[in-house]
């Protein structure tokens, strides 16, 4: 999958991060089985893990579905639509992209997709986008020494105030001092949690 490295990926279903369900599958070579990256099974070895951008991919290479998280079975009628639409908000999130173009991607009208998304995903479209950005711009302040400004734009905020609101909001930190939480614990850092856990408002739990 293009839009997410391995490293994120592993990040993710290290923190069990349900944001990411269903935009991605953990396949384990040793059990020949794949899950979604929520689930709460025993992390698998990282040298044993592959990942696979749909389902029927991981079952075409031998994967059968975990009995656990159940990656095979829609949760509801509109699982579907909703995968798609997250996926593609998560490929991009880069552009500037208005409930408009998300509806008119998704072929709903924004009130029903609203209304859709948020019974699925407990989020507005807006801010499953913005979670994304923030979770882009947390890793390349973490991985990188790219400036602020840079990583702004680079995870596709428009404007550097509506960056630093929203990061502030999601990681209860301005963009500086997480950087150099992390430098400090050599970890995904959060302001005010523990610093060897992703911020809670980032990484949803069931
Ligand atoms: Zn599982």
């Amino acid at each position: 999958m293009e839009t997410m490295g391995f490293e994120e990926m592993w990040e993710k279903i290290i923190a069990c991060d349900k944001t990411y369900d269903g935009l991605f599958y953990t396949a384990v070579k040793t059990t020949k089985i794949y899950c979604r990256p929520s689930c709460r099974s025993r992390k698998p070895k990282k040298e044993n893990v592959r990942f696979y951008a749909h389902r029927e991919e991981a079952q075409t290479a031998g994967f059968r579905a975990c009995k656990r998280c159940r990656p095979e079975a829609e949760r509801t009628p509109h699982a579907a639509l909703i995968r798609s639409v997250s996926a593609f908000l998560l490929r991009e999130h880069k552009q500037a992209l208005s409930l408009r173009d998300i509806s008119a991607f998704a072929g709903v009208s924004r009130y029903h997709l609203e209304r859709l998304f948020k019974q699925e995903t407990s989020e507005t479209p807006r801010s499953f986008l913005e979670k994304i950005r923030v979770d882009k711009a947390a890793r390349l302040l973490r991985t990188t020494d790219r400036g602020s400004l840079d990583i702004c734009y680079e995870s596709g905020f428009r404007s550097p105030s509506h960056f630093y609101k929203a990061f502030r909001r999601l990681t209860a930190c301005t963009p500086s001092q997480y950087r150099r939480r992390s430098a400090d614990s050599g970890d995904a850092a959060a302001c005010g949690t523990d610093p060897a856990h992703p911020p809670k408002e980032v990484v949803v739990r069931e």
